[in-house]
């Protein structure tokens, strides 16, 4: 039995995240725009970073100044240098700083081993994990400037990266994908590692199957449905808010004391499933 219940919209506590500056990456869609209103909500300004369809960025900067906080819309490739350099520069001159980073751009090129081309390998590193890389560097930078302020938060600021449970699953014919997942695994501990002693807090959050375009096929027809629902112990696809409440509260100083782990929400899909009856 699977259960259909829409996630609830109204659990985030409004003032969490008061007086934070949060950025978002690839915030105009899926994971993103319901994590960029979750952290509004919760009383963060959020600035939506969009690399295609502005309009879609805008709205979602809209909806955010709605509850009360700032918003706006910055275009950046985050696999790009000098676009993630200026986005970061930007939002320090007109944010005043940078509390949170939500590092969750992301993409696929999916396609058999001998079949994927270099440009399909590059793409999906380039813009999952050297973008990343890119944001946090930048981020980390304003978060050293800046220090404590503690009535603001405990940390100097918090990094969220977006990783999946494909970090840890391996992924027949989406090599680039998992390959760039684990990268981020492993970048992420040791950022954290690297950045603690400065109150930095880095941690990932590994969605496992949600309903966003970027996997519209896994989910759109009865069939894959009933396919992808075998892999979930816990019976339902994920919705963009049980991400979006996941991220609010590590970046949030309910967590301040987890640095460096994984939260995986993922309806236990990655318990094994196939094991439940057998092996
Ligand atoms: P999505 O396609 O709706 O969102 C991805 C966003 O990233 C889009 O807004 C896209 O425009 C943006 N983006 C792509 N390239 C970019 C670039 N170069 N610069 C800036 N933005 C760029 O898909 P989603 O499911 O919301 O994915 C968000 C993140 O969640 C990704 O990192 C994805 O790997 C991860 N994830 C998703 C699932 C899932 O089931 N949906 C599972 C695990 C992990």
């Amino acid at each position: 039995m699977s259960s259909t219940a829409e996630a609830p919209q109204d659990v985030i506590p409004a003032r969490l995240l008061q007086g934070q500056k949060a950025l978002v990456t690839g915030a105009n869609s899926g994971i993103g725009k319901a994590t960029a209103l979750g952290l509004g909500r919760a009383g963060a300004d959020v600035v939506v970073n969009y690399v295609a369809h502005r309009e879609a960025a805008e709205e979602v900067a809209e909806q955010i100044a709605s509850f009360g906080v700032r918003s706006a819309a910055y275009e950046a490739d985050v696999s790009k240098e000098e676009q993630v350099v200026a986005m970061t520069d930007r939002m320090v001159e007109e944010f005043g700083t940078i509390d949170i980073l939500v590092a969750n751009a992301g993409l696929q090129r999916d396609a058999r081993f001998t079949e994927m081309t270099l440009a399909q390998w590059q793409k999906v590193l380039d813009v999952n994990l050297t973008g990343q890389f890119l944001c946090a560097r930048e981020a980390t930078k304003e978060f050293r400037r800046r220090g404590v302020v503690p009535k603001v938060s405990r940390s100097a600021g918090k990094i969220v990266c977006m990783s999946s449970v494909h970090q840890l699953i391996p992924w027949s014919g989406h090599v680039n994908y998992a390959s760039s997942k684990g990268g981020v695994h492993m970048m992420m501990q040791t950022l954290a590692q690297e950045l603690a002693p400065e109150k930095i807090r880095v941690n990932a959050v590994a969605p496992g199957a949600i309903k966003t375009p970027i996997n519209h096929d896994a989910w759109a027809t009865p069939e894959a449905r009933e396919d992808l629902l075998r892999l979930i112990p816990y019976d339902r696809i994920g919705d963009p808010e049980d991400i979006a409440h996941a991220v609010v509260a590590l970046a949030s100083d309910l967590m301040d004391y987890v640095v460096g782990t994984t939260l995986y929400v993922d309806g236990g899909m990655t318990l094994f499933p196939g094991f439940a009856t057998g092996g």
